[in-house]
Protein backbone atom coordinates (compact mmCIF):
# COMPACT_ATOMS: atom_id res chain seq x y z
CA UNK A 1 0.00 0.00 0.00
CA UNK A 2 1.01 3.45 -0.60
CA UNK A 3 0.30 5.86 2.43
CA UNK A 4 0.98 9.90 2.16
CA UNK A 5 2.51 10.86 5.24
CA UNK A 6 2.33 15.14 6.58
CA UNK A 7 5.30 15.72 8.32
CA UNK A 8 5.28 18.33 10.69
CA UNK A 9 9.28 18.46 12.12
CA UNK A 10 9.07 21.54 14.12
CA UNK A 11 11.40 23.24 16.72
CA UNK A 12 14.00 22.18 19.23
CA UNK A 13 14.98 18.19 19.07
CA UNK A 14 11.51 17.51 16.84
CA UNK A 15 13.70 17.46 13.38
CA UNK A 16 16.26 15.04 14.91
CA UNK A 17 13.49 12.69 16.44
CA UNK A 18 11.21 12.94 13.31
CA UNK A 19 14.54 11.68 11.57
CA UNK A 20 14.87 9.01 13.15
CA UNK A 21 11.22 8.21 13.26
CA UNK A 22 11.25 8.85 9.18
CA UNK A 23 14.05 6.18 8.71
CA UNK A 24 11.91 3.50 11.27
CA UNK A 25 9.10 3.84 8.87
CA UNK A 26 11.28 3.52 5.99
CA UNK A 27 12.48 0.25 7.38
CA UNK A 28 8.89 -0.83 8.21
CA UNK A 29 8.12 0.27 4.27
CA UNK A 30 10.55 -2.14 3.05
CA UNK A 31 9.89 -5.27 5.18
CA UNK A 32 6.62 -5.29 5.09
CA UNK A 33 5.63 -4.00 1.42
CA UNK A 34 4.67 -0.34 1.68
CA UNK A 35 5.47 3.07 0.44
CA UNK A 36 5.35 6.04 2.22
CA UNK A 37 5.43 9.67 0.63
CA UNK A 38 6.25 12.52 3.23
CA UNK A 39 5.28 15.86 2.61
CA UNK A 40 6.91 19.11 5.03
CA UNK A 41 4.23 20.82 6.63
CA UNK A 42 6.24 24.71 8.10
CA UNK A 43 4.56 24.89 11.44
CA UNK A 44 5.39 26.54 15.33
CA UNK A 45 9.11 28.17 15.70
CA UNK A 46 10.31 27.98 12.60
CA UNK A 47 6.85 29.31 10.75
CA UNK A 48 7.70 31.77 12.55
CA UNK A 49 11.17 32.24 11.98
CA UNK A 50 10.27 31.66 7.92
CA UNK A 51 7.28 33.55 7.05
CA UNK A 52 6.35 35.64 10.47
CA UNK A 53 3.33 33.70 11.80
CA UNK A 54 3.51 30.11 13.52
CA UNK A 55 0.11 28.81 11.78
CA UNK A 56 0.79 30.05 7.69
CA UNK A 57 -2.17 29.70 5.58
CA UNK A 58 -2.76 26.71 4.02
CA UNK A 59 -1.46 24.20 6.99
CA UNK A 60 -4.93 22.51 8.04
CA UNK A 61 -5.17 22.01 4.10
CA UNK A 62 -1.95 20.59 3.57
CA UNK A 63 -2.46 18.12 6.32
CA UNK A 64 -5.79 17.11 5.13
CA UNK A 65 -4.46 16.31 2.15
CA UNK A 66 -2.45 13.42 3.58
CA UNK A 67 -3.62 9.93 5.33
CA UNK A 68 -2.22 10.81 8.47
CA UNK A 69 0.31 14.03 10.52
CA UNK A 70 3.23 13.25 12.62
CA UNK A 71 4.76 16.18 14.79
CA UNK A 72 7.79 16.36 15.93
CA UNK A 73 7.34 18.88 18.78
CA UNK A 74 7.16 22.48 18.59
CA UNK A 75 8.02 25.40 20.78
CA UNK A 76 11.18 27.43 22.59
CA UNK A 77 12.53 30.47 24.24
CA UNK A 78 12.64 32.43 21.35
CA UNK A 79 9.15 32.60 20.65
CA UNK A 80 7.84 32.96 24.66
CA UNK A 81 4.94 34.65 25.74
CA UNK A 82 6.10 37.98 25.06
CA UNK A 83 5.24 37.71 21.49
CA UNK A 84 2.20 38.23 19.89
CA UNK A 85 -0.11 35.49 19.83
CA UNK A 86 -0.46 34.73 15.85
CA UNK A 87 4.09 34.07 16.28
CA UNK A 88 3.71 31.95 19.32
CA UNK A 89 3.87 27.77 18.61
CA UNK A 90 1.23 27.32 21.05
CA UNK A 91 -1.61 29.05 18.86
CA UNK A 92 -0.63 27.06 16.08
CA UNK A 93 -0.67 23.62 18.15
CA UNK A 94 -4.33 25.04 19.25
CA UNK A 95 -5.23 26.08 15.88
CA UNK A 96 -4.20 22.52 14.00
CA UNK A 97 -6.18 20.11 16.98
CA UNK A 98 -9.17 22.90 16.43
CA UNK A 99 -9.15 22.94 12.59
CA UNK A 100 -8.76 19.17 11.99
CA UNK A 101 -11.00 18.75 14.40
CA UNK A 102 -9.45 16.51 16.72
CA UNK A 103 -11.11 16.06 19.89
CA UNK A 104 -9.87 12.96 21.57
CA UNK A 105 -6.20 12.73 22.73
CA UNK A 106 -4.78 9.11 23.61
CA UNK A 107 -2.12 8.68 25.86
CA UNK A 108 -1.01 5.40 26.47
CA UNK A 109 1.40 4.74 29.66
CA UNK A 110 2.95 1.23 29.69
CA UNK A 111 5.29 0.50 31.95
CA UNK A 112 8.73 -1.24 29.59
CA UNK A 113 9.78 -4.26 31.49
CA UNK A 114 13.23 -3.51 30.83
CA UNK A 115 12.46 0.62 32.21
CA UNK A 116 10.73 -1.22 35.37
CA UNK A 117 14.09 0.37 37.49
CA UNK A 118 12.88 4.31 36.03
CA UNK A 119 9.58 3.61 37.83
CA UNK A 120 9.79 6.04 40.56
CA UNK A 121 6.78 4.50 42.37
CA UNK A 122 7.33 1.52 45.06
CA UNK A 123 8.85 -1.85 43.54
CA UNK A 124 5.99 -3.79 44.78
CA UNK A 125 3.46 -0.97 43.11
CA UNK A 126 5.91 -1.23 39.69
CA UNK A 127 5.85 -4.79 40.01
CA UNK A 128 1.96 -5.14 39.53
CA UNK A 129 2.58 -3.29 36.06
CA UNK A 130 0.94 -0.39 34.59
CA UNK A 131 -0.80 -0.72 30.99
CA UNK A 132 -3.40 2.50 30.75
CA UNK A 133 -4.76 4.35 28.51
CA UNK A 134 -5.64 8.26 28.96
CA UNK A 135 -8.12 9.57 26.96
CA UNK A 136 -8.26 13.71 26.84
CA UNK A 137 -11.11 16.01 25.28
CA UNK A 138 -8.95 18.06 23.21
CA UNK A 139 -11.07 20.56 21.68
CA UNK A 140 -13.37 22.01 24.53
CA UNK A 141 -13.26 22.88 27.86
CA UNK A 142 -11.75 26.26 29.89
CA UNK A 143 -8.57 26.43 27.38
CA UNK A 144 -11.36 27.16 24.57
CA UNK A 145 -13.38 28.80 26.90
CA UNK A 146 -14.27 32.85 26.62
CA UNK A 147 -11.52 34.80 28.60
CA UNK A 148 -12.24 37.98 29.96
CA UNK A 149 -9.54 40.45 31.56
CA UNK A 150 -10.87 43.89 32.98
CA UNK A 151 -9.94 46.50 35.79
CA UNK A 152 -12.50 46.93 38.73
CA UNK A 153 -12.71 49.75 41.26
CA UNK A 154 -11.31 47.84 43.80
CA UNK A 155 -9.84 44.86 43.51
CA UNK A 156 -7.32 45.46 40.69
CA UNK A 157 -7.00 43.73 37.77
CA UNK A 158 -9.58 40.82 37.18
CA UNK A 159 -9.82 37.70 34.91
CA UNK A 160 -11.81 34.93 33.84
CA UNK A 161 -11.80 31.85 31.76
CA UNK A 162 -14.63 30.07 30.88
CA UNK A 163 -14.84 26.37 31.04
CA UNK A 164 -18.26 25.24 28.71
CA UNK A 165 -19.25 21.73 27.38
CA UNK A 166 -21.96 20.42 25.74
CA UNK A 167 -23.33 17.20 25.89
CA UNK A 168 -21.99 16.47 22.21
CA UNK A 169 -18.51 17.29 23.15
CA UNK A 170 -18.91 14.73 25.83
CA UNK A 171 -20.57 12.15 24.19
CA UNK A 172 -17.94 11.60 21.47
CA UNK A 173 -15.39 11.49 23.78
CA UNK A 174 -17.10 9.19 26.04
CA UNK A 175 -17.94 6.76 22.93
CA UNK A 176 -14.53 6.64 21.85
CA UNK A 177 -13.00 5.65 25.30
CA UNK A 178 -15.80 3.22 25.66
CA UNK A 179 -14.67 1.56 22.07
CA UNK A 180 -11.17 1.87 22.73
CA UNK A 181 -12.05 0.00 25.78
CA UNK A 182 -13.32 -2.70 24.17
CA UNK A 183 -10.00 -3.21 22.36
CA UNK A 184 -8.55 -3.66 25.62
CA UNK A 185 -8.99 -4.57 29.14
CA UNK A 186 -12.81 -3.08 29.24
CA UNK A 187 -12.71 -0.73 31.83
CA UNK A 188 -13.44 3.04 32.19
CA UNK A 189 -12.51 5.14 34.52
CA UNK A 190 -14.05 8.83 33.74
CA UNK A 191 -12.39 11.23 35.62
CA UNK A 192 -14.55 14.35 36.68
CA UNK A 193 -15.36 17.27 39.69
CA UNK A 194 -18.81 16.85 39.88
CA UNK A 195 -18.73 17.47 43.47
CA UNK A 196 -17.72 21.02 42.58
CA UNK A 197 -18.42 21.80 39.09
CA UNK A 198 -21.61 21.71 36.48
CA UNK A 199 -19.62 20.75 33.36
CA UNK A 200 -18.70 17.97 35.50
CA UNK A 201 -22.21 16.71 36.63
CA UNK A 202 -23.27 16.91 32.82
CA UNK A 203 -20.17 15.24 32.02
CA UNK A 204 -20.98 12.48 34.78
CA UNK A 205 -24.50 11.93 33.72
CA UNK A 206 -23.52 11.24 29.89
CA UNK A 207 -21.30 9.23 30.54
CA UNK A 208 -23.82 7.28 32.93
CA UNK A 209 -26.24 7.61 29.82
CA UNK A 210 -23.54 5.45 27.33
CA UNK A 211 -22.15 3.00 30.37
CA UNK A 212 -25.75 1.66 30.00
CA UNK A 213 -25.07 1.53 25.92
CA UNK A 214 -22.01 -0.29 26.74
CA UNK A 215 -23.15 -3.22 29.34
CA UNK A 216 -19.57 -5.44 28.63
CA UNK A 217 -17.61 -2.60 29.77
CA UNK A 218 -16.93 -2.26 33.79
CA UNK A 219 -17.22 1.35 34.51
CA UNK A 220 -16.35 4.07 37.77
CA UNK A 221 -16.42 7.72 38.49
CA UNK A 222 -13.30 8.85 39.98
CA UNK A 223 -12.87 12.33 41.53
CA UNK A 224 -10.34 14.33 39.72
CA UNK A 225 -7.86 14.54 43.45
CA UNK A 226 -8.84 11.27 43.82
CA UNK A 227 -6.93 9.83 40.53
CA UNK A 228 -4.38 12.12 40.77
CA UNK A 229 -3.65 10.24 44.16
CA UNK A 230 -4.58 6.93 42.80
CA UNK A 231 -1.89 7.10 39.87
CA UNK A 232 0.87 6.93 42.20
CA UNK A 233 -0.94 4.61 44.86
CA UNK A 234 -1.75 2.09 42.99
CA UNK A 235 -1.84 2.82 38.90
CA UNK A 236 -2.27 -0.69 37.72
CA UNK A 237 -5.79 -0.06 38.83
CA UNK A 238 -6.93 1.91 35.39
CA UNK A 239 -7.27 0.36 32.00
CA UNK A 240 -8.99 3.28 29.98
CA UNK A 241 -9.38 6.71 31.93
CA UNK A 242 -11.65 9.57 30.30
CA UNK A 243 -11.34 12.74 31.42
CA UNK A 244 -11.89 16.21 30.02
CA UNK A 245 -9.60 18.85 28.48
CA UNK A 246 -7.39 20.60 31.44
CA UNK A 247 -7.63 17.62 34.04
CA UNK A 248 -6.34 15.55 31.58
CA UNK A 249 -3.49 18.01 30.14
CA UNK A 250 -2.27 17.42 34.30
CA UNK A 251 -3.11 13.91 34.74
CA UNK A 252 -1.54 12.40 31.50
CA UNK A 253 2.01 14.26 32.60
CA UNK A 254 1.64 12.28 36.16
CA UNK A 255 1.28 9.24 34.26
CA UNK A 256 3.87 9.70 31.97
CA UNK A 257 6.33 10.15 35.15
CA UNK A 258 5.19 7.33 36.43
CA UNK A 259 6.30 5.26 33.82
CA UNK A 260 9.85 6.35 33.86
CA UNK A 261 10.64 9.17 31.11
CA UNK A 262 8.51 11.35 28.72
CA UNK A 263 10.86 10.50 26.20
CA UNK A 264 8.94 7.33 26.02
CA UNK A 265 5.52 7.93 25.69
CA UNK A 266 3.82 8.30 22.56
CA UNK A 267 0.03 9.99 21.60
CA UNK A 268 -2.61 10.46 19.34
CA UNK A 269 -5.13 12.81 18.32
CA UNK A 270 -8.21 11.94 16.46
CA UNK A 271 -11.30 13.08 15.16
CA UNK A 272 -14.03 11.67 12.91
CA UNK A 273 -12.76 11.97 9.43
CA UNK A 274 -9.87 14.13 9.43
CA UNK A 275 -6.21 12.68 9.02
CA UNK A 276 -5.48 12.14 12.91
CA UNK A 277 -2.32 13.74 14.52
CA UNK A 278 0.54 12.06 16.24
CA UNK A 279 3.04 13.17 18.29
CA UNK A 280 5.55 12.37 21.51
CA UNK A 281 4.09 13.78 24.49
CA UNK A 282 7.37 15.88 25.59
CA UNK A 283 8.22 19.29 24.14
CA UNK A 284 10.80 20.69 22.36
CA UNK A 285 13.43 20.14 25.03
CA UNK A 286 15.58 23.31 23.83
CA UNK A 287 17.93 22.27 25.94
CA UNK A 288 19.28 19.23 24.41
CA UNK A 289 18.50 20.44 21.06
CA UNK A 290 20.80 20.07 17.74
CA UNK A 291 22.97 17.78 20.43
CA UNK A 292 22.45 14.19 19.28
CA UNK A 293 20.94 13.49 22.73
CA UNK A 294 17.21 13.47 22.33
CA UNK A 295 15.14 10.00 23.24
CA UNK A 296 13.54 9.51 19.77
CA UNK A 297 11.60 6.12 20.76
CA UNK A 298 8.59 8.41 21.42
CA UNK A 299 8.16 9.77 18.61
CA UNK A 300 8.92 6.44 17.22
CA UNK A 301 5.88 4.85 19.14
CA UNK A 302 3.67 7.77 17.91
CA UNK A 303 4.47 5.89 14.03
CA UNK A 304 3.47 2.72 15.77
CA UNK A 305 0.03 3.88 16.70
CA UNK A 306 -0.64 5.98 13.17
CA UNK A 307 0.23 2.07 11.80
CA UNK A 308 -2.42 0.66 13.69
CA UNK A 309 -5.19 3.27 14.27
CA UNK A 310 -5.15 5.19 11.23
CA UNK A 311 -3.56 2.43 8.14
CA UNK A 312 -4.93 -0.25 10.45
CA UNK A 313 -1.49 -2.17 9.95
CA UNK A 314 -1.31 -3.58 13.86
CA UNK A 315 1.50 -6.41 12.40
CA UNK A 316 3.70 -2.99 11.47
CA UNK A 317 2.54 -1.31 14.47
CA UNK A 318 3.66 -4.68 16.68
CA UNK A 319 6.89 -4.83 14.93
CA UNK A 320 7.96 -1.36 15.86
CA UNK A 321 6.91 -1.85 19.23
CA UNK A 322 9.23 -5.27 19.52
CA UNK A 323 11.97 -3.75 17.82
CA UNK A 324 12.32 -0.66 20.61
CA UNK A 325 11.31 -3.28 23.34
CA UNK A 326 14.35 -5.42 22.32
CA UNK A 327 16.47 -2.18 21.71
CA UNK A 328 15.86 -1.66 25.36
CA UNK A 329 16.61 -5.39 26.37
CA UNK A 330 19.72 -5.09 24.78
CA UNK A 331 20.51 -2.30 26.98
CA UNK A 332 20.85 0.54 24.54
CA UNK A 333 20.21 3.72 26.33
CA UNK A 334 19.70 7.49 25.88
CA UNK A 335 20.17 9.94 28.77
CA UNK A 336 17.47 10.50 30.20
CA UNK A 337 16.76 6.80 30.43
CA UNK A 338 20.77 5.65 31.46
CA UNK A 339 20.89 4.42 34.87
CA UNK A 340 24.13 5.19 37.05
CA UNK A 341 27.23 3.70 35.50
CA UNK A 342 25.13 2.83 31.97
CA UNK A 343 26.57 3.53 28.39
CA UNK A 344 24.40 6.24 27.00
CA UNK A 345 23.68 6.05 23.21
CA UNK A 346 22.91 9.43 20.96
CA UNK A 347 19.47 9.97 19.08
CA UNK A 348 20.59 8.14 15.62
CA UNK A 349 22.52 5.26 17.62
CA UNK A 350 19.42 4.08 19.14
CA UNK A 351 17.17 5.13 16.29
CA UNK A 352 19.63 2.55 14.26
CA UNK A 353 19.55 -0.08 17.40
CA UNK A 354 15.52 -0.32 16.79
CA UNK A 355 15.91 -0.22 13.41
CA UNK A 356 18.23 -3.10 12.84
CA UNK A 357 15.77 -5.26 15.43
CA UNK A 358 12.86 -4.97 12.54
P1 LIG B 1 9.89 19.41 27.38
O1 LIG B 1 9.07 18.18 27.30
O2 LIG B 1 10.35 19.98 26.10
O3 LIG B 1 11.16 19.15 28.31
C1 LIG B 1 11.07 18.78 29.68
C2 LIG B 1 12.37 18.05 30.10
O4 LIG B 1 12.36 16.75 29.52
C3 LIG B 1 13.64 18.74 29.59
O5 LIG B 1 14.64 18.55 30.55
C4 LIG B 1 13.98 17.97 28.33
O6 LIG B 1 15.37 17.96 28.02
C5 LIG B 1 13.47 16.57 28.66
N1 LIG B 1 13.03 15.87 27.45
C6 LIG B 1 11.89 16.11 26.75
N2 LIG B 1 11.82 15.30 25.70
C7 LIG B 1 12.91 14.54 25.72
C8 LIG B 1 13.41 13.51 24.87
N3 LIG B 1 12.76 13.09 23.79
N4 LIG B 1 14.59 12.95 25.19
C9 LIG B 1 15.27 13.33 26.28
N5 LIG B 1 14.86 14.28 27.13
C10 LIG B 1 13.68 14.88 26.85
O7 LIG B 1 9.01 20.47 28.20
P2 LIG B 1 9.30 22.00 28.51
O8 LIG B 1 10.74 22.21 28.82
O9 LIG B 1 8.26 22.37 29.49
O10 LIG B 1 8.95 22.76 27.16
C11 LIG B 1 9.92 23.13 26.17
C12 LIG B 1 9.19 23.73 24.98
O11 LIG B 1 8.35 22.72 24.38
C13 LIG B 1 8.23 24.86 25.36
O12 LIG B 1 8.34 25.87 24.39
C14 LIG B 1 6.86 24.23 25.35
O13 LIG B 1 5.85 25.15 25.05
C15 LIG B 1 7.04 23.24 24.23
N6 LIG B 1 6.09 22.10 24.27
C16 LIG B 1 5.64 21.66 23.08
C17 LIG B 1 4.80 20.57 23.03
C18 LIG B 1 4.36 20.06 21.70
O14 LIG B 1 4.96 20.39 20.69
N7 LIG B 1 3.32 19.25 21.62
C19 LIG B 1 4.42 19.92 24.22
C20 LIG B 1 4.92 20.39 25.43
C21 LIG B 1 5.77 21.50 25.45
Amino acid sequence: MHYKIALIRGDGIGPEIVNETVKVMDKIGEKFGHTFEYGDVLLGGCATDAVGVSYPDGTAELCKSCDAVLLGAVGGPKWGSDKPAEQRPETALLAIRKELGLYANLRPAVLMPALADACPLKKETAERGIDLLMVRELTGGIYFGRRDRYETPDRGVECTDLMAYSEKEIERIGRRAFEMARLRRRKVSSVDKANVLETSRLWRAVMHRLAEEYPDVAYEDVLVDNCAMQLVRDPGQFDVVVTENMFGDILSDEASMITGSIGLLPSASMGDGAPALYEPIHGSAPDIAGQDKANPIATILSAAMMFRYSFQLSAEADAIEAAVDKALAEGWRTADIAGPGEAVAGTQKMGQAIRDNI
